[in-house]
């Protein structure tokens, strides 16, 4: 192998790091309290597990968390009216309905009811309309998690050919966008488009958001670029026993990372940037609404 690993799990840490010290400075200097409101509708198993998980990480750098557990069968007008609720909260600073939401529930309608400066996952359609526009806005999570580790790694992107494979609204779009918004020549990529290898070929950086394990491999790769890996997909681990599985992004790691000159593993990568984002859009949100500055490195 020859690629440098990007470690999304240190560099999460370091992130949950700073806004822990910059939580906690509020606390004292401006008796502020950073609040997260979490909703979710119905039992999805895996959507339980990443509301505990941001409950628990909200908790861990000093802000408030509030949950808030609905039935499956709640109706739209109780969704709406607890984030009427949440919007006048001033010790709510951001707002998270975890999605999917039920098949009744008209997902567009319901995040486009947060308040935008609120928005912590930058999907209402005002957040959509400013970062598209290159304005100040909330950033969805993960490609805002994308973008900080490419910054780190190569400084400025200026002039870079970027490929984004999918466009979906929370990965590829946005992601887009925000390389855009570097001076990069993006290309987006999708199920429609034609000799997918040629295109990825010609990148200096890739970014997977898919949802097709080990989709992308090393022989698409150009030596050297690096390589965004978004996905999480499970599949079956026979070599680990009977019904076991494991973890794969979109791209094959090993052979990508045998020309690839930086890669981010799966897991490890982009998955754990998302929480630690989620954390930091929430802090800006409380700076914002309050008149402070913002911390430095945690927003674009
Ligand atoms: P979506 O299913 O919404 O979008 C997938 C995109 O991939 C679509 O644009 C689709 O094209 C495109 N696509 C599908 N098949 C092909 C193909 N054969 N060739 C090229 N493009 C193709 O997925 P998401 O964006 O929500 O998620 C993508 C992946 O990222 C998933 O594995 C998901 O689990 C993961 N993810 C990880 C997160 C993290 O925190 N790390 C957060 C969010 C997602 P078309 O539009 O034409 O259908």
């Amino acid at each position: 192998m020859s690629a440098t690993l990007i470690d999304g799990k240190a560099f999460a840490a370091m992130i949950r790091g700073k806004v822990a010290d910059h939580v906690a400075r509020l606390k004292k200097e401006q008796e502020l309290t950073p609040g997260l409101a979490v909703i979710l509708v119905g039992e999805d198993p895996a959507s339980q597990v990443y509301v505990r998980s941001k409950g628990k990480q909200t908790t861990e750098v000093g802000m408030n968390s509030f949950e808030h557990k609905l039935a499956a069968n709640t109706s739209e007008a109780e969704l709406l009216a607890l984030i009427q609720q949440l919007n006048a909260n001033p010790e709510v600073h951001g707002i998270l309905v975890q999605l999917p939401l039920p098949d009744h529930l008209d997902e567009d309608l319901v995040i486009n009811s947060i308040d935008p400066a609120k928005d912590v996952d930058g999907f209402h359609i005002s957040n959509v309309g400013l970062l598209g526009t290159g304005q100040k806005s909330m950033v969805p999570c993960t490609p805002l998690g994308c973008l900080m580790m490419l910054r780190d790694h190569h400084g400025s992107l200026s002039g870079m050919n970027a490929v984004v494979i999918g466009r979906s609204n929370i990965v590829g779009k946005p992601m887009a966008q925000l390389l855009l918004g570097e001076s990069c020549t993006v290309t987006v990529a999708h199920s429609r488009t034609k000799d997918l290898a040629d295109v990825v070929r010609r990148a200096d950086i890739v970014v997977a958001a898919v949802g097709r394990p080990e989709m992308v491999p090393g022989d698409w790769i150009k030596p050297g670029a690096t390589v965004i890996d978004v996905g999480i997909n499970r599949i079956e681990a026979p070599e680990k026993g009977e019904g076991k599985t494991r973890l794969v992004g979109d791209c094959h790691y090993t052979s990508c990372a045998e020309v690839a000159g930086a890669i981010t593993p799966v897991p490890g990568g982009v998955g754990p940037m998302t929480i630690a984002c989620l954390l930091a859009n929430t802090l800006t949100a409380a700076c914002r609404a309050n008149g402070l500055p913002e911390p430095d490195g945690l927003t674009v």
